[in-house]
Parts: C-alpha cells; sequence; structure tokens
C-alpha cells in the first residue's frame, strides 16, 4: 500500500532535510511554512505588547492575541473567551490546575484517580501535591493491551474521589479512553475530570461542550504551532472560583497597599507580558490543522497507523504496545525489537534518516508496568507517508542484522 501525503510540501523542514524520515510528531509537530509566516508577520510588521499601550500597533496586537484566543476557543468549541488561559504548555495547564483548583479544593482523606499510563506532567504536579495535603491516590490500571480497564476504574470511584486524570491519548500506546464514559463516571461518583489533551488535540475532536470533561489542557507545539504557548480550558463555573495562579502585571483591577483587585478569567490568570508571538503561532498552527482535518487528513493518519501497526506486528522480535484497533488509538505505537536497546535501535534508525523517539518518554510508572526500562516510538503527523514507514521498516532490519546475531 503507498499512502503519500498532500501535505508533505506544507513543511520547509522536509526541504532542508529531503531525506528526513520525521516520525517524533508526539515529540513535536513540525510547522508549517504558513504558521512560520504568520509568526514572522506578527515580528516584522505587528510587534508591540498588548493589554497595555493605546497607540495603533498596540491595539493591533492586542486584537491579534485575543483573536488567536478565539481560534483556540472555536477549536474546542468553548462557549466563550473567558474560559480560555493562554499558558506556556501542557505542563504548566497541569501545574495551574494543582496549584490552584487542588489546592482550594482538596483536603487530607480525599482521593484523586489517575490512570497509570500519564505523562509526568500529570503524575508529578499531582503526586507531590497529593503527599503534602494527605490526598490519596489510587491508580487505575491498564488492561493487557493497553485499555484503560473501565471495571478497575468504576471500582476505585467513591464518595471519596474529588478528581479524576485520565489523558485523552496516551503519548506511548497511542490509546484513546473513551472520555465520554470515564467523565460520567466520574461525575456520577460527585468527582471532576480533568483530561491531558496534548497528544489527542492533534488528531482527534475535542468538543468541551459534548464530553464529560472539567478542565483540558493542550500545547501549541504538538498541534502545529510554534514553542512557548498552550491552553488550558476550563467550565466557567469553575474557573471563575479559582484563586490566581501567579500574579503581577496585566491581571489586576486596581493595587493599593492595602488591597489587590483581581482581572475576572482569563486575564487574572495571565499575569506578566504574554507570549504573543507564540499566541499567534498557536492559532495559525489550529488553522492548518483545521484545514487538514477538512481535506481528510484524520482518515490519512489512520491508514498510515494501520499500515505501520501491521508491518511492524510481522516483524521478527519486534513488540509492539498499545490497543491493535485503531480504533481505540491515536498514530503513536511504541514497540520493542529483541535483544536491541531502543537507543542503540533509535541510532541505526537515525542513520536511515527515520527520527524516532527512545526512552521512557516521560512515562516511567507505565514503563515499569509494562516491565521494561524503554521503548521506540514512531509517531505519525499530517506529512507523513508511505515513504516514511519503509524507512522505518528498513532501519529495524538493519538493527536486527547489525544486534542479533
Ligand atoms: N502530556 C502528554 C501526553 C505529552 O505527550 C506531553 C509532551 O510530550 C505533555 C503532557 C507535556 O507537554 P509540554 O511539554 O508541551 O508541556
Amino acid at each position: 500500500m503507498s499512502v503519500p501525503s498532500p501535505w508533505r510540501a506544507d513543511f520547509p523542514i522536509f526541504s532542508a532535510h529531503p531525506e528526513l524520515h520525521y516520525l517524533d510528531a508526539a515529540a513535536t509537530a513540525q510547522r508549517p511554512s504558513e504558521v512560520i509566516e504568520a509568526i514572522g508577520a506578527f515580528q516584522s510588521g505587528g510587534n508591540a505588547n498588548v493589554h497595555r499601550g493605546i497607540y495603533r500597533l498596540a491595539e493591533d496586537a492586542t486584537s491579534a492575541y485575543e483573536a488567536a484566543r478565539d481560534t483556540v476557543r472555536a477549536f474546542l468549541n468553548a462557549v466563550s473567551l473567558q474560559e480560555i488561559v493562554f499558558l506556556p504548555g501542557a505542563t504548566a495547564g497541569m501545574n495551574f490546575l494543582a496549584d490552584t483548583w487542588g489546592r482550594q479544593n482538596l483536603n487530607s482523606g480525599d482521593e484523586i484517580v489517575i490512570s497509570e499510563m500519564e505523562h509526568h506532567a500529570v503524575i508529578v504536579p499531582w503526586t507531590e501535591l497529593a503527599r503534602g495535603l494527605g490526598v490519596k491516590i489510587q491508580v487505575a490500571p491498564l488492561t493487557a493491551d493497553g485499555q484503560l480497564d473501565m471495571d478497575a476504574y468504576r471500582a476505585l470511584l467513591s464518595p471519596k474521589t474529588k478528581l479524576v486524570l485520565v489523558t485523552a491519548m496516551s503519548n506511548v500506546l497511542g490509546t484513546a479512553p473513551d472520555l465520554a464514559q470515564v467523565g460520567a463516571a466520574a461525575h456520577e461518583a460527585g468527582a471532576l475530570f480533568f483530561t491531558d489533551a496534548a497528544q489527542a488535540a492533534a488528531h482527534a475532536r475535542l468538543d468541551v461542550q459534548a464530553l464529560p470533561v472539567d478542565a483540558l489542557v493542550f500545547s501549541s507545539h504538538k498541534v502545529y504551532g510554534d514553542f512557548g504557548s498552550g491552553a488550558l480550558w476550563m467550565r466557567p463555573e469553575q474557573l471563575a472560583a479559582l484563586p490566581p495562579y501567579q500574579r503581577g502585571g496585566s491581571m489586576i483591577r486596581s493595587v493599593s497597599w492595602e488591597a489587590v483587585e483581581y482581572l475576572d478569567a482569563p486575564h487574572r490568570f495571565e499575569a506578566g507580558t504574554a507570549n504573543v508571538v507564540a499566541a499567534i503561532g498557536f492559532a495559525a498552527g489550529l488553522r492548518y490543522l483545521e484545514r487538514a482535518w477538512a481535506n481528510g487528513a484524520q482518515a490519512h493518519e489512520t491508514r498510515l497507523l494501520e499500515d505501520l501497526l501491521e508491518r511492524l506486528g510481522a516483524e521478527e522480535g519486534v513488540r509492539v504496545f498499545g490497543p491493535p484497533s485503531t480504533a481505540a488509538r491515536g498514530p503513536i505505537v511504541s514497540f520493542t525489537l529483541e535483544r536491541v536497546h531502543p537507543h542503540d535501535l533509535a541510532q541505526v534508525l537515525d542513520e536511515h534518516g527515520v527520527a524516532v523517539r527512545a526512552g521512557h518518554h516521560c512515562t516511567q510508572p507505565l514503563h515499569r508496568h509494562l516491565g521494561i526500562p524503554a521503548t521506540a516510538r514512531a509517531s505519525i503527523g499530517v506529512w507523513n507517508d508511505s515513504s516514511d514507514i519503509d524507512a522505518l521498516i528498513e532501519g529495524i532490519r538493519d538493527a536486527r542484522e547489525r544486534f542479533v546475531r
């Protein structure tokens, strides 16, 4: 099967590196020309600080920044701009939630249910907070094929559960849990449900009006935008009740020596100078992604995923992790090659021009559960085509030749 990509030419990185087979979208997406141009256009023709100046250039910059917020709002189908907070990324979003909602709402004896496949960006802020507060962490286990074990998950829920944290897509297994079921069960137990959409946002529609989710975070650089931006979405009634995260300029209504009055959401949560350039790149990335989806990018990725799973599965000594069905997963595939360390494998693949990630992918508890220290991971973006998978398979065979003797 040969699957070409009509989007590949949009990415200048492949002109700079014609031999590159970039299979590391899950680490960061490559940037299409229009995102690079949108950033450049702001830098060269629109640069000014936002929410400050009353001259034209500054007002235009403010409008561009708020228009970027509206692009994020529309992408998530959120109702209002007040629900979207710009933060540096998904990690910052989870730290925000732990430090604000967590500190305000959790008490000793409460419980948090957290899935076994979470990224350290979720595990670290919440487990550290829980330890400090005397909150119990309940780990929701996975089935043998890397899906959330829904029965075991439901059995962990109780009146003590205040929060459920389940990723919208695992960055290792590709698993895409049924968020509707996860959220509904959390709500039935009286808990809130926050999800890490850092990976899912690049591959699946996340409609916050339709999903029973209370907060969601994701990063610009994984959805074709630039580094340095990301968004937190939270139900407005929850967000409005939160204390500020950081304090300083741009987030206050009035300041005196005696008292400080804060602005409403979202500005109350965006202290200091905003990363306007990153927000503009973020919005340009989302516009690009929306257009790619409208032109069939999701089906393209699924075709490549099917091919990837089938071909990896047929390779001698290769063990593939995560759900076998493409219906239950996104285009992120971790695997091992018998008797070859993933780092060695990644190095051989690099000699073939294939960029994959190798390591624990910031999921040490998951790798401990899998019983291995590391995996190699191939992940797909809209630019990928069959030649990338051909090169990956060739590289794996070469590594086997060299190491397994
Ligand atoms: N969550 C998941 C599932 C991720 O894959 C990542 C990044 O790799 C993050 C969170 C953290 O995102 P960022 O590093 O952009 O804050």
